[in-house]
């Protein structure tokens, strides 16, 4: 996802492009299938010698519920804001490569499978949600798990 700086014009420049997770290198994540599509939309100025870059970047994140660790896919918004840097001769602009790393430092915002979710139990742990507790561990209902 390369952005040709000159197209950057004064009034700005959007771009709107979807690529799959692999094609910018996320091959291994945990948070992002590789066969999935990612949509990025970046607002870009150009001030001096740096490029602003407002983007927003959609994806199905794959995480799992913070009080029962059920895997989730959700689809999940990340809004970034850029400063590249570039010299003078400098032609190109690797977005995608940016995006990569910023959502590699990302932290995914907190899941919960589902709002009333009762988590395992901290004496045996079962999922409260399908299974009785046969445990006599006193639970704390709806008490996150701290991993
Ligand atoms: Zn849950
Ligand atoms: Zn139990």
């Amino acid at each position: 996802m390369k952005i040709r700086i000159r197209d950057i014009v004064s009034g700005g420049l959007r771009i709107d492009h979807t690529v799959k997770a692999q094609e910018i290198d996320l091959v291994e994540e945990e948070f992002i299938d590789p066969d999935s599509a990612l949509r990025v939309v970046a607002d870009l100025q150009k001030v001096n010698n740096f490029v602003l870059a407002k983007i927003r970047v959609t994806f199905v994140a794959e995480n799992h519920c913070a009080r029962c660790l059920e895997r989730l896919s959700r689809e999940t918004q990340m809004d970034l804001e850029i400063d590249f840097e570039f010299d003078p001769g400098e032609e190109w602009l690797d977005l995608g490569s940016r995006v990569r790393e910023e959502l590699l430092m990302g932290v995914l915002p907190r899941a919960l499978c589902r709002e009333d979710c009762k988590g395992l139990c901290q004496g045996c742990g079962v999922d409260l949600n399908t299974e009785p507790c046969e445990c006599k561990a006193p639970h704390k209902a709806g008490q996150d798990n701290k991993e």
